[in-house]
């Protein structure tokens, strides 16, 4: 399993910037969070960026594609004109995309680490991600969500995020999404997501090698 982590922003391009807290940080903190958690669970993982560097956002998809990428995962913070505004929102592109269901099992996990954050759903579909045509989810040709962690234009929400120990427990839940999606540790062991590949890998060998000496038994 491969999975992209875009953690957003970076370099000139700061995002959210509120009270000398920018969002290019947060992002990149809990994207190696993740990804190492990820890779203690035997996934091969990239991230878009590894330091405070800008990336156009056609360069993040499409490194995604080159690598060749199974799910696609970019992080950021919130920013609002109300400081209430508070709680994680997961989003997905328009429509029915090969995405929904990575987001809401991510919208789950996130639901469940964080009980009293508000979880931003819209269900005018059915399913809880919110859904716009943002540019790295519309680029990438494999499932691909955007999440946004909290509002840094929200004071209690924005220490929160700056804190170590909170920025890990989204990498878990955002991990656990990832692995509950592809038969990782909770549905049997860490090494299920590799596993599951190789014996999908094997059975096509067999099938091809089958088909294979058919044809010399005709030739
Ligand atoms: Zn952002």
């Amino acid at each position: 399993m491969k999975v992209c982590l875009d953690p957003g922003h970076g370099g000139r391009d700061p995002g959210a910037c509120v009270a000398g807290v920018s969002e290019a940080g947060i992002n990149l903190s809990v994207a190696r969070l993740t990804a190492g958690r990820l890779r203690d669970a035997r996934c091969e993982t990239l991230l878009t960026r590894e330091i405070d560097v800008y990336r156009s956002l056609g360069d993040r998809a499409a490194e995604a594609n080159d690598w060749g990428a199974d799910l696609f995962l970019s992080i950021h913070c919130n920013w609002a004109v109300s400081d209430a505004a508070s709680g994680f929102e997961v989003w997905t592109s328009r429509g029915d995309t090969g995405a929904d269901w990575f987001a809401t099992l991510l919208f789950t996990t996130l639901q469940g680490e964080f009980p009293s954050s508000p979880a931003r759903a819209d269900y005018g579909d059915g399913d809880p991600d919110k859904e716009r045509d943002l540019t790295v989810l519309v680029r990438t040709g494999m499932p691909a969500v955007l999440i946004e962690l909290g509002f840094l234009s929200n004071s209690s929400e924005r220490a929160a995020l700056r804190n170590v120990d909170i920025q890990d427990r989204f990498a878990a839940a955002l991990a656990r999404g990832v692995l509950l999606g592809v038969g990782g540790p909770e549905t049997g062991g860490p090494g299920a997501v590799c596993e599951a590949r190789h014996a999908r890998l094997l059975e096509q060998l067999r099938v091809i090698s089958g088909q294979l000496s058919g044809l010399l038994r005709e030739f």
